[in-house]
């Protein structure tokens, strides 16, 4: 990295922004919003890191990548080094890059945020992630992992998001059998029918699934185990030495009001995978149909809600209506995606929250009735409770209402695996290893945490990998 920089001129250079579809034009296509960095904004991003010796935004990143490391590489215009040094801890560059909460991961600590008071001129570490991962994939430099000798061994992974995914790349390296249970037809898990094309393409998410392919990994997709195959199947009529259970956090919860049954009340998940998995929004081409929606609502802060309501715009929806009942400093979503929200046109009802869903006389949905809220003292996430104001209500007319607030893990496997130890919120339990309560029987991800992120998902399933090949090392 050039040293003929002080840090005052570093901090002097302004941090670059990302381009990106214009807000009006993107509302009617499903094209990725941000268009990623040229190189030489990718290069002057980079010079603004100071290569600080206590590199505070390492500790920031869950699976620890050398930051300082792979960002001095582009600021020298050695691509091929950055991207090394990055997969060395991360298997998933790409997603990353797009998806990662960086802005409260190592972005959040990033020196020169401090400097210039202001996490938002934090070095664009995220940025520059996609930027290198996306530069090696579109010069055809990815390369299939070599494999070790067949060891003889099976491992069969359940579910295929960024945790199965992880896993089955780092145990079928060192040369174990590896077949993937999918539930759905295609893999990818939520990185492919949650997370909406235009934050992350699915080629993108394909690209993964097609290396693990190359590396002699089997995809066994409309699996379901539990129904299919149960697990004790698997392990004791099936010959496999180990298992790995990364089947996620798929089930919606929901509010528990009048008029949830409703035709036109969708979970945020069924919505999303309807428009992703199932591709409704191509609506000349998909099988699958999707109501066309005039009024949206929206109920709920997170990553999901601002997904459905950019997804609901994009499908033609005139008005969106996004109802939290906190305000936006308490809202779980990414800055960058609220910001996109508004952008986009979506309106934002802070501090209210429905009291029931109206129908007409067919029971369609034709509005939603919400109380105002207030906040009170802070509840037991340290967030300030909301209080609803009596005698608040009002009206608000819609045709849909997508309800995103939250989802819990499927009981399913829970349910068909005897002595499979779970907590009260149906996780399953492991240890430090990632080994849960029944021998050779290994989860991680969502499944464990509860609904957290990819880079988390991931971290998981490495360390679960880890722990595996340990185990299969041992008893060849
Ligand atoms: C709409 C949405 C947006 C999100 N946005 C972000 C974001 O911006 N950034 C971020 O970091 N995180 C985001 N997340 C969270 C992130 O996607 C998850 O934390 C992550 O995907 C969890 O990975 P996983 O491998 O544990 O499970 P998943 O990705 O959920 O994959 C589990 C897979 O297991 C399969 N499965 C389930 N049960 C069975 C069974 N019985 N048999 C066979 N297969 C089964 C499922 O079909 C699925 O394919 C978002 C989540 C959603 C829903
Ligand atoms: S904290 Fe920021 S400036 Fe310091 S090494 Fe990390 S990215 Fe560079």
């Amino acid at each position: 990295m050039s040293a003929a920089l002080s840090p005052k001129e570093r901090l002097a250079i302004p941090p670059q922004p990302m381009p990106e579809q214009d807000p009006f034009a993107r509302r009617a296509n499903m094209e990725e919003v941000a268009l990623g960095y040229t190189p030489e904004q990718a290069r002057l991003e980079a010079e603004r890191c100071l290569q600080c010796r206590n590199a505070p935004c390492i500790a920031g990143c869950p699976v620890a990548i050398d930051i300082p490391g792979f960002v001095g590489a582009i600021a020298d215009g050695d691509n091929q080094r950055a991207i090394g040094i990055i997969k060395q801890s991360s298997l998933l560059p790409a997603v990353c890059g797009r998806v990662c909460p960086q802005e409260t991961q190592c972005q959040a600590p990033c020196t020169v945020g401090k400097a210039l008071k202001s996490t938002g001129k934090a070095v664009a570490i995220g940025r520059l992630e996609r930027y290198v991962a996306d530069w090696e994939r579109e010069n055809g430099l990815v390369d299939t992992p070599a494999v070790k000798p067949a060891t003889g061994k099976r491992v069969g992974i359940v579910g295929t998001g960024p945790a199965g995914l992880t896993v089955a790349a780092d145990v079928r390296r060192e040369g174990h059998e590896v077949v993937l249970f999918e539930a759905f037809h295609k893999p990818g898990g939520v990185m492919v029918y949650g997370i909406p094309e235009f934050r992350l393409p699915k080629r993108i998410v394909q690209q993964e699934i097609d290396a693990l392919l190359a590396m002699g990994c089997r995809l066994e997709t409309n699996f379901v185990i539990g129904r299919t195959r149960k697990i004790t199947d698997l392990l004791e009529k099936d010959g496999f030495h180990a298992l790995f259970i990364g089947t996620g956090a798929g089930l919606p919860r929901f509010m528990n009001i009048e008029g949830e049954n409703l035709v036109g009340v969708y979970s945020a998940n069924e919505y999303l995978t309807r428009s992703n998995l199932m591709r409704a929004y191509d609506r000349d081409r998909a099988a699958t149909p999707i109501f066309e929606s005039e009024k949206v609502a929206v109920l709920g802060g997170g990553n999901v809600a601002m997904d459905a309501a950019r997804t609901a715009v994009r499908l033609g929806a005139r008005e969106v209506h996004l109802i939290y009942r906190r305000t936006e400093v308490e809202m779980p979503a990414r800055v960058e995606e609220v910001h996109h929200a508004k952008e986009e046109g979506i309106a934002f009802h802070l501090l209210q929250n429905p009291k029931r869903i109206l129908a007409d006389e067919r029971g369609w949905v034709c509005g939603i009735e919400c109380l105002k809220y207030e906040l009170g003292e802070p509840d037991a996430s340290g967030r300030r409770r909301p209080v609803a104001i009596p005698g608040s209500e009002f009206e608000i007319e819609v045709d849909t209402v997508i309800v995103a607030i939250g989802n819990d893990s499927n009981p399913l496997i829970r349910q068909t695996t005897p002595g499979l130890e779970t907590n009260r919120w149906g996780n399953i339990v492991v240890d430090e290893a990632g080994k849960s309560s029944l021998d050779r029987i290994y989860a991680g991800g969502d499944i464990v945490l509860g609904a957290a992120t990819v880079i988390l998902a991931m971290g998981e399933g490495r360390r679960a990998a880890r722990s595996i090949n340990a185990m299969l090392a041992a008893e060849a």
